[in-house]
């Protein structure tokens, strides 16, 4: 594989994995190549608090003007909001025209325990964190971007005295990027080894029944796709669409196969500096906000869950309770964490939202997986969309030519 890109050993190494799937009993493929999945989680998840602290710190710092990071920020969250809300919308329309739900009758585990949705004060109150080193002790992301933020702007503020700081954070993130590149290297076996057994396990035979629920989240995350980011990398971005998804696509499929937005991080910030020419100063910030905040994907599947739900127990969901799941699917893909399964949590909210069963959490539980690979996909997109959107406008964008996609 010596002269293969990086993104199309990534690919072989998913297809293959697919393949092997197929064949190997689930036994063995758990036993002998799920570790070589989690050793390529374990690598990537060593690096992501100290890769996103120093990158956000030196990006910070090198804004220079704490206008330009409001600026930023203001862009980067309306962005967010409107597409996340987009998303959910084209889930429910899905799931009002396809109708996953109706004929279906499918045995209740009624052992499914769901989780109350937090206080809206609570979740901002939080983002505060009390003791900073706890914050990146426990990888809290939206705790460890505040503090960074924080001490980027004040190295600005103090200046000279400060400098040395500034540089030792400078060298510090070159070498998580140098890390990240070395990392990535293992990715193409890591995907292997993480989609093998999500294979052996979900057998077609598991997926048929709720094969509609999987073609609407899979479908919708297409049209979001190709609809929605293409146009905004576009018009706003000034940039091809096939350079976007081309560029992405190493990131696309880790994130497929590790279902984390979080745990895609790095990969996110390598494609989208190298390959599409945003500057460190807005990948360091648009994109690990994105990783905690952004899920098109999450929200997109809680509208046709919402939707398959209803249908399952033969109950209609009226025009207004459809406005308050695009409400609900808004802040439960927000509440999310970027970790695999989150968004299924996440449903018993927006599900209670309009009176619906919480049981219906378990009706989707066991194809959560494969639903997960979709939504985080698009997670991940939509997070490196934003980058390129707030670079342009930043002028902080270097289009590159096709050629140069080098990962
Ligand atoms: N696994 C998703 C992510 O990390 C979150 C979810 O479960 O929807 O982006």
């Amino acid at each position: 594989m010596g002269k293969m890109r990086l993104s199309t050993k990534i690919l072989v190494g998913l297809v293959l994995g697919v393949i092997v799937g197929l064949f190997v009993p689930t036994a063995f493929a758990n036993t002998f190549l799920k570790p070589i999945g989690t050793l390529f989680i374990r690598l990537i998840k060593m690096v992501i608090v100290p890769l996103v602290f120093s990158s956000l710190v030196v990006g910070a710092s090198s804004v220079g003007d704490v206008k330009k990071l409001g600026r930023m920020g203001g862009k980067t969250i309306a962005y967010y909001l409107i597409t996340t809300a987009i998303a959910v919308i084209i889930g429910l329309t899905l799931g009002n025209i396809l109708q996953p739900g109706a004929g279906l009758e499918l045995p209740v585990d009624a052992k499914y325990e769901g989780k109350e949705a937090p206080a809206i004060v609570d979740v901002l109150l939080n983002v505060i964190p009390t003791n900073p080193l706890d914050a990146l002790v426990n990888g809290n992301m939206l705790q460890i971007i505040f503090f960074a933020i924080f001490v980027g702007i004040s190295i600005t503020v103090v200046g000279s005295k400060a400098e040395p700081v500034k540089s030792f954070f400078d060298g510090f993130a070159e070498i998580m990027y140098k890390i990240t590149g070395l990392v990535m290297e293992v990715a193409p076996y890591g995907v292997f080894g993480l989609i093998a057994p999500v294979v052996a396990q979900y057998g077609l035979d598991v997926l048929a029944p709720l094969a509609m629920v999987i073609f609407a989240v899979y479908l919708g995350a297409i049209i979001h796709g190709a609809v929605v980011y293409s146009t905004a990398v576009k018009v706003i971005g000034k940039m091809s669409p096939i350079t976007f998804f081309k560029g992405i696509f190493p990131a696309q499929v880790i994130a497929f196969s590790t279902c984390s937005s979080a745990g895609t991080l790095p990969a996110t910030i390598q494609s989208v500096e190298e390959n599409l020419g945003v500057s460190n100063d807005v990948a360091s910030f648009v994109l690990p906000l994105g990783a905690t905040i952004n899920m098109d994907g999450t929200s997109l599947y809680q509208g046709v869950c919402a939707l398959f739900v209803a249908q399952v127990y033969g109950l209609d969901l009226s025009m207004g309770q459809q406005l308050t799941v695009v409400l609900t699917g808004t802040l439960a893909s927000i509440g999310a964490a970027g970790v695999p399964g989150a968004g299924l949590i996440m449903l018993t909210m927006v599900l209670a939202s309009v009176g619906l069963p919480l049981d219906g959490v378990a009706l989707v539980a066991g194809i959560d997986r494969i639903l997960d690979m979709a939504r985080t996909t698009l997670n991940v997109t939509g997070d490196a969309s934003a980058a390129v959107i707030v670079a342009a406008t930043e002028n902080d964008l270097t289009i590159p030519s096709d050629s140069n996609i080098s990962a």
